[in-house]
Order: structure tokens, then sequence, then C-alpha cells
């Protein structure tokens, strides 16, 4: 069983800290992707699971066996890297087979291993290949195809797609996924690409300042963030925050006077909230409407950026620090400069308390 268990993982280096106690439990067979901005810790996370870090304080198992003081080989995974990582002077073959030859296996045996992998990557044409003789595809396949014929019972992903073009990331992403389904492994994957992040993972894990945030399902993560920097960290364009504080709660609804004077309301529990509680309300993008009668807000249009399914309005509000976003039907016509309202429906909406704890 390859589950992962993390227990209040503490990493330093020198007198800085960079992960300060995380807990978590992977299940075996999981995908699990960490998210979080540049410098949170994702990586360091990453490489203290891999052995290639050791841990300052706290306890990692694999399987249930301690992990901490044994060496990256002994620990039954495999790393994929952003920059692939592979031997520029070896073959495709050469760099399938490191492994293998590393841990004393011979030729006659890992050579039909390495062909078999090499089939189901479509590498088998390219064996005897340098890497520079390969496309940026192609060696990102060879980099996956090193760690699967090592039949890991745990894969570890660091940004394996970022340096392909955008056509290819996709067909990496549903390769990837499909080869989840087919290994069963353990998958612990770092990505800053969201539509990464939402269709490999079975859980995401928000990191922030060596920090976990928050661990759910994509849709937990999106639809239920417990704190205002995992609501704004999750969606593109992020969730729109307008500042204000209570001026009335009912049973289903709290009102919020906004910092221009206007009110809205939202439908979340009050049970923890009083008048006169400064608090910030969110809304998606996609929630914020032309044509909704409740919660109206008007502002004009300071930029408009079509993405081609759709496209983004991005509008002044005087409640808000940042225009706010708008995603729109992309043959939607509207003119930069033009003043648009829109509103959106109090289930719609969502508060968070001074603390930026979600209610
Ligand atoms: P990115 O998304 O930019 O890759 P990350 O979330 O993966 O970032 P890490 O690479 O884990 O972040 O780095 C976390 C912090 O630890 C950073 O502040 C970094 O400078 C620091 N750090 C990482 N490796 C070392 C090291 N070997 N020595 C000292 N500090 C380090």
């Amino acid at each position: 069983m390859a589950t992962v268990s993390l227990k209040n993982i503490v990493k330093r280096f020198g007198d800085v800290t960079t992960l300060h106690g995380i807990d978590l439990e992977i299940r075996d067979g999981e995908f699990i992707v960490f998210v979080g901005p540049s410098g949170c810790g994702k990586t360091t996370l990453l490489r203290t699971i891999s052995g290639l870090e050791d841990i300052s304080e706290g306890e990692l198992q694999i399987g249930g066996v301690r992990m901490n003081e044994l060496p990256p080989v002994k620990r039954g995974i495999a790393m994929v890297f952003q920059s692939y990582a592979l031997y520029p002077h070896m073959s495709v073959f050469e760099n399938m087979a490191f492994g293998l030859r590393l841990a004393n296996m011979k030729k006659a045996e890992y050579t039909p291993i390495v062909q078999d992998v090499a089939k189901v990557l479509q590498l088998d044409h390219l064996l005897e290949r340098k890497p520079r003789e390969l496309s940026g595809g192609q060696r990102q396949r060879v980099a996956i195809g090193r760690a699967i014929v090592q039949k890991p019972e745990v894969f570890l992903f660091d940004e394996p797609l970022s340096n392909l073009d955008a056509a290819l990331r996709v067909q990496m992403r549903i390769y990837i996924a499909q080869l989840h389904r087919k290994l069963g492994a353990t998958m612990i994957y770092v990505t800053h690409d969201q539509v990464e992040a939402m269709t490999l993972a079975d859980r995401i894990v928000v990191f922030q300042a060596g920090r976990l945030e928050q661990v759910g399902t994509p849709t937990e993560l999106y639809y239920e963030p417990v704190n205002l920097f995992v609501a704004g960290f999750l969606g593109s364009p992020g969730m729109n925050f307008m500042t204000g504080s209570i001026s009335a709660i009912s049973s289903e609804l709290i009102t919020v006077a906004l910092a221009d004077g206007q009110s809205v309301h939202v439908a979340v529990d009050g049970s923890t909230a009083k008048v006169g509680d400064a608090v910030t309300v969110g809304v998606r993008p996609e929630h914020l409407l032309a044509g909704v009668a409740d919660n109206c807000v008007s502002g004009k249009v300071v930029v408009l950026e079509r993405l081609g399914d759709s496209s983004v309005l991005y509008v002044e509000h005087p409640g808000s620090a940042q225009p706010l976003a708008v995603r729109i039907p992309a043959l939607k016509h509207v003119a930069v400069g033009e003043t648009v309202t829109l509103g959106f429906k109090p289930q719609h909406g969502y508060l968070f308390n001074a603390q930026g704890i979600a209610l």
C-alpha cells in the first residue's frame, strides 16, 4: 500500500523555516496536486518526500514505514522533473534503463521492460536517439518512461509540463491522467497551472508561505474555500472581493453595506457574525451577470479581454481595490468605457471575516 503520510513536517534551511509543520495523509492510488504561489514550499515538500532533502522535524511514512533516514532509492518513489534531467550523452534506451542499472539489474532483464514501456509511450522507434535529437514532448515522455520502468509505488512530478507548448501540454495532461488510471500508483504533482490541477487531481492541496491552507477535491476548493487566500488563489480570473461591514443579519441572509454605501445580501451562515463586523464579500466572475436583479453594482468597463470561448470585462467599482472581473459570452458586444450594471444572486456570494476566514 503506497499511502504517503506526512506528520508535522518541518524543513529549515539554516535558520530560515520553509515548511512550518505539514500534516497530510495521501491515500494509496490517489492523484494529489500541490498548488500555491511561487516560493511557498511545494518543491521543497516534494524533495523531502523523495529524500533529496532531509526532514528537519516530523515524520514521513510511505506504506506505513518511516522513511526519514532512507536514501531516495530505497523509498519506492520515482521523480519526474520540469527540466526532464535526461543524460545528454546517453540514448533514450540508456536514459530509461538508468535506474534499473543502478539497481544492479542485468541487461537481459531490463531490456524487455524498457522496450515495453517505450511502446506504451510511443518511444519505441526513438530508443537509439540522444535527448538533443528529440522534441520537448518526446523528452518529457522519456523522463516519465524512466520513472515508470522502476515500477514505483509513488510518482512525484515537479511541474513536468511547464516547458511544453499549449497544445502539447493538453495532450500530455490527458496522457498522465490515463497513465494514473492504468498504473493505479499514488501520484503527487506540483503545478502552477490551474487547469492541470483542477483536471488531474483527486484532491488539491493549497499552500501559502510554507503552510497548508486547505485540502479538498477541486470542486470543494472552488466552491467551498475556507478562507480568502484559497478563494482568491483558485479560479482564473480569481474571485472578486468587495469590502464592507455587516448592517443586518437574518436567518437566511446577511446584509453588507459596501464601502460605496450600497447594500448587498449574501446567503451564508451568520451564526458567528455580528452587526458592525468588517467583512469581505466575494463573488466569482461567472456569477456577476447583467440582468440579475439582486445585489446590483454599476461601474465603467476599463478592460475587455477576449479569451475565444468567452470574454472577461474588468469593471471599476469603488467598493473593490481591483476592478471587478466579469465573465461574459464571447460574442456579446460591450465596449470599453461603457457603464454596466451587474448583479449576483445571494447564494452565489461568499463572506469572509476580518481574519479572512469564510463564514
Ligand atoms: P516555485 O513555484 O517558484 O517553484 P515553490 O513553492 O516550489 O516555488 P520552493 O522551491 O519549495 O518553492 O522554495 C520555498 C522556499 O525555500 C523559497 O523561499 C526558497 O528560496 C527556499 N529554498 C528552497 N531551496 C533552498 C535551499 N537549498 N537553500 C535555501 N533556501 C531554499
